[in-house]
């Protein structure tokens, strides 16, 4: 049977914006001593920017533009959504796209080419074929390793400078060579810091997960007041997961918040996961609790509401 408490403690967190599951859930959030935090769309907004587009070397940057944007207009990835939004743009991106103009656009909108073969591999990249020329968007490191397509030193040296500027850097590249970089800015959420430090004085140690740069990730880890060495970056969707097991290996009792396709499978494993409201329906799907408020302060409502209500059963 259900302590009647269990079941107000639920009823009160639907007011605090905090969806519980069920009762039970609120007897896991009360042990929970560490909380792992996905970066992109956790602790930042996730509506992330396009800042730049550094083509290569006898490049158009309105072509790497382009072709991205036409691959990335079929993907629901934050990243995919900047790109596709930028290259659909009329109005030229910084300096670098003055070449494009109104002229081209169709109500007042760029039309992207079709694609095919899409393929999206989730925390890597997209790959298709746009006019005939065979198109990968993603991680630097998946463009060498799976399509032969390296970094220049001097592209070596342009992904450094915008990731120690806390960017995130994608690569695009087609028929066998490295094309362009694709700048992206994120900004961490307004609450995001100070739910991080109403979590440590709740006695929660806090971690940062995230499958982008370790750069970005420890300038987003400053921000909000997380330990660089509790930044665990490049991570793949898969050691999201592993990521969660060590920690309770290691006799931890963990929370972990995410928004993420490519957070599903960790959600699920933690003591306890938490969804943000506007993540996506795996993530939901994956979690004991939902952040309908979509403020990472309602995480801290959540131990908070549990920890009293356990209270008054005893
Ligand atoms: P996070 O953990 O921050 O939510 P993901 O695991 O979704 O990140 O992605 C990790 C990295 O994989 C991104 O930083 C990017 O380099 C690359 N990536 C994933 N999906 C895409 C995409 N649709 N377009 C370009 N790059 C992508
Ligand atoms: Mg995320």
């Amino acid at each position: 049977a259900t302590p009647t408490a269990l079941l107000v403690g639920t009823g009160r967190g639907a007011q605090l914006g905090v969806l519980i599951k069920g009762p039970e859930v609120l007897e896991s959030t009360r042990r929970v001593d560490t909380v792992v935090l996905d970066k992109t769309g956790t602790l930042t907004t996730g509506r992330m920017r396009l800042v730049d587009v550094v083509a290569a070397d006898g490049e158009d940057p309105a072509e790497v533009l382009r072709l991205a944007g036409a691959l990335e207009h079929g993907s629901e990835h934050p990243i995919a959504r900047a790109v596709a939004e930028a290259a659909q743009r009329p109005v030229p991106v910084g300096t670098l796209t003055a070449g494009t103009t109104t002229d081209d656009a169709t109500d007042g909108r760029l039309t992207l080419p079709p694609v095919e073969g899409f393929a999206s591999r989730q925390g890597l990249g997209v790959a298709g074929t746009v006019e005939g020329h065979a198109v990968v968007v993603g991680r630097a490191a998946w463009l060498a390793s799976e399509w032969s397509q390296h970094l220049s030193q001097r592209q070596q040296q342009q992904v450094r400078d915008a990731q120690d500027a806390g960017r995130t850097v994608v690569a695009v590249g087609w028929d066998g060579a490295v094309r362009g970089l694709l700048v992206i800015s994120d900004t961490v959420t307004p609450t995001a810091a100070q739910a991080v430090a109403e979590l440590r004085s709740l006695g929660l140690r806090p971690y940062l997960l995230t499958g982008d740069n370790l750069a970005a990730a420890r300038t987003v880890a400053a921000q909000v007041g997380i330990d660089p060495d509790d930044v665990r970056a490049e991570v793949m969707p898969e050691d999201k997961l592993a990521e969660v097991r060590r920690l309770q290996a290691e006799g931890r009792v963990v929370a972990m918040v995410g928004d993420g396709v490519n957070d599903a499978a960790a959600l699920a494993a933690a003591d306890l996961g938490i969804a943000m409201g506007t993540g996506t329906d795996v993530a939901i799907e994956a979690s004991d609790i939902t952040l309908v408020r979509d403020d990472l302060r309602a995480a801290v409502d959540a131990v908070r509401l549990s920890r009293a209500t356990l209270r008054t059963i005893k």
